[in-house]
């Protein structure tokens, strides 16, 4: 029972500030130069690396210069400019319909709430939440896969489901913070907290996290047994 309870908010606070210690610079790590542009590199990221997408759209955003240059194309032009990456298809249809969208109904502005933006093709909640906090300013916490998997582990979210992921993790730290939490958990998540083989041995909040007290008593239960046979 005690392993499913949550981090209290003052130990979150103090967990935060030894990760934040860590990754004092933790940011966005798509490029792009206005909202459009980091929509659009969002849009893409889904199921690749922020290093690819970057390369792809280094090319792209010279050649497409707002949604006005991506409406005018068809979706398997498109397809041609971004064809390194996963799903590239289903991505240029995508960008194509949301720059016509966002062109007819938005005068070719991002809208500014998650709800607009939640109705463009191809943006989910994690995607909204990125234009909003990065291009914006507008505090939200996305939860990608990283965010998902380190939250859980250290023990400030206990779901599945990132959408409550997101809310447990908000409820827990100031407004804020929202965007700069977003940005250090993922940073820890890529360089720490991987997917396999967490390095627990140089994360500096072991003393906070469910994961590793969760290790440490399966580990001192192998001993037990181990001694008990000897
Ligand atoms: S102690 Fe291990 S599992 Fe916990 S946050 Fe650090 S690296 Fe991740």
């Amino acid at each position: 029972m005690l392993m499913n309870r949550l981090l209290s908010k003052a130990d979150t606070r103090r967990m935060l500030a030894k990760l934040e210690e860590m990754y004092p610079d933790a940011k966005c790590a798509l490029n792009y130069s206005t909202p459009f542009e980091l929509l659009v590199a969002t849009i893409l990221s889904a199921q690749c690396t922020d290093d690819r997408v970057n390369m792809v759209t280094e090319r792209l955003f010279r050649k497409y210069n707002g949604p006005e240059d991506y409406a005018k194309v068809t979706p398997e032009v498109l397809q041609e400019d971004i064809k390194e990456l996963g799903l590239y298809r289903a991505k240029a249809e995508n960008i194509v319909k949301t720059s016509r969208i966002l062109l007819e109904r938005h005068r070719g502005q991002v809208p500014k709430t998650q709800e607009e933006l939640m109705r463009l093709p191809g943006v989910g909640r994690k995607t909204a939440n990125v234009v909003l906090s990065n291009a914006y300013g507008i505090p939200a916490l996305a939860v990608d896969t990283h965010v998902q998997r380190v939250s859980n582990r250290i023990g400030i979210a206990n779901s599945m489901n990132p959408e409550i992921t997101e809310k447990q993790v908000c409820q827990r730290i100031p407004k804020r913070l929202w965007s700069k939490v977003h940005h250090i958990l993922i940073h820890h998540g890529r360089r720490v907290c991987t997917a396999r083989n967490p390095k627990c041995d140089m994360c500096p909040i072991t003393e906070f996290c469910r994961f590793y007290r969760k290790l440490q008593s399966e580990s001192d239960l192998r001993e037990k047994v181990f001694n008990a046979k000897r």
